[in-house]
């Protein structure tokens, strides 16, 4: 699946998810998408749920904000760098991001950042709309 297929599928789900809960407080949205609580409730909203994997293993992983508003991708790649093409980076270079290096391929690694998925954040960007909140994320348009 491309970037571009995952980002338009995620965030419908999320939108689908929103709607459902408008009954909701700020807050008590937030608090839902805890991931012990997704796990329970929204199976089908990350594939690493049915196995009760997180993607960081941190006790306050909220999904809220998978993937990250400060994750940037271009299914066709932005440039070439050292022969390999760059697809995806981090906007404001986290110092806990890094980067996979394959043979003709870098994608950002996020997988020591927990940026995104911690409340304090999504409270200071919260918004019920995720694809405003991503909406710097997809390159490709
Ligand atoms: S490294 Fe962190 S802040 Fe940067 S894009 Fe990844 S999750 Fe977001």
């Amino acid at each position: 699946m491309s970037y571009g297929d995952w980002f338009q599928a995620h965030g419908t789900k999320h939108k689908k998810i929103i709607k459902k809960l408008k009954h909701l407080s700020d807050d008590e949205l937030i608090a839902y998408f805890r991931f012990d609580n997704m796990v329970k409730h929204e199976p089908d909203f990350c594939p690493l749920y049915k196995d009760n994997k997180k993607c960081h293993d941190n006790q306050a992983l909220n999904c809220y904000f998978c993937a990250c508003p400060n994750f940037r991708f271009k299914d066709k790649g932005f440039e070439l760098q050292e022969r390999r093409t760059l697809f995806s980076y981090c906007d404001i270079d986290s110092k806990d991001g890094n980067q996979y290096l394959m043979e003709e391929a870098i994608h950002q690694n996020c997988a020591g950042c927990f940026v995104p998925h911690s409340e304090a954040y999504i409270k200071k960007h919260f918004t019920h709309d995720w694809f405003q909140a991503m909406n710097k994320v997809n390159r490709n348009v």
